[in-house]
């Protein structure tokens, strides 16, 4: 996922100034480049999140779709913490992440996937109960925000409904 970032900061910087060095940045200049754009954003009315993708497939129960690495959260998770966001969005459903990565955002609120957004089967909600509680073995219930893993384009709208439905519903179990 890094040098995915990386050459879209690249291409970014590449098109309003001068070409930064092309040495690989490190995940800390890469997110202090990304979130440039919340520099003069008040934090005080506006809440500053970044959804983070490992990939999106390109249709329904797309198999196989390609990936980044499962460490990748992982190697830029301090430096998002450390970045100027509230809240970063990752996905957790559909490839689930050791959750000793949670451990590492110490004041970024999670918004974490709990619903697959490329498979037309429903979660149960024993599953994301047990998700759910999991994390929470990591982080502290304020910085957890129950959400699907990315944009719902792909479901049909009643499905999409009713695995919202459950999220929802076992969210406010807790
Ligand atoms: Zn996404």
């Amino acid at each position: 996922m890094a040098p995915i970032i990386a050459s879209k900061v690249f291409a970014s910087i590449d098109s309003l100034c001068s070409p930064p060095d092309k040495a690989s940045p490190s995940p800390k200049t890469i997110c202090s480049l990304t979130f440039n754009c919340f520099a003069n954003v008040d934090s005080t009315k506006v809440e500053r999140i970044a959804h983070i993708c490992c990939g999106y497939p390109d249709k329904l129960d797309a198999v196989n779709y390609p990936k980044a690495p499962l460490d990748s959260y992982k190697k830029i998770a301090n430096a998002l913490d450390a970045s100027l966001i509230d809240s970063v969005s990752l996905e957790d459903a559909h490839r689930y992440n050791d959750l000793e990565l949670l451990r590492n955002f110490t004041k970024t609120k999670v918004i974490f996937g709990l619903i697959k957004i490329a498979s037309s089967q429903k979660e149960t909600e024993e599953e994301i109960e047990n998700r759910v509680l999991d994390a929470l073995n990591y982080i502290d219930k304020q910085q957890l925000i129950a959400a699907p893993d990315c944009g719902l384009g792909h479901l049909p709208r009643q499905l999409a409904i009713e695995k919202l439905k459950i999220m929802v519903d076992v969210a406010k179990k807790f």
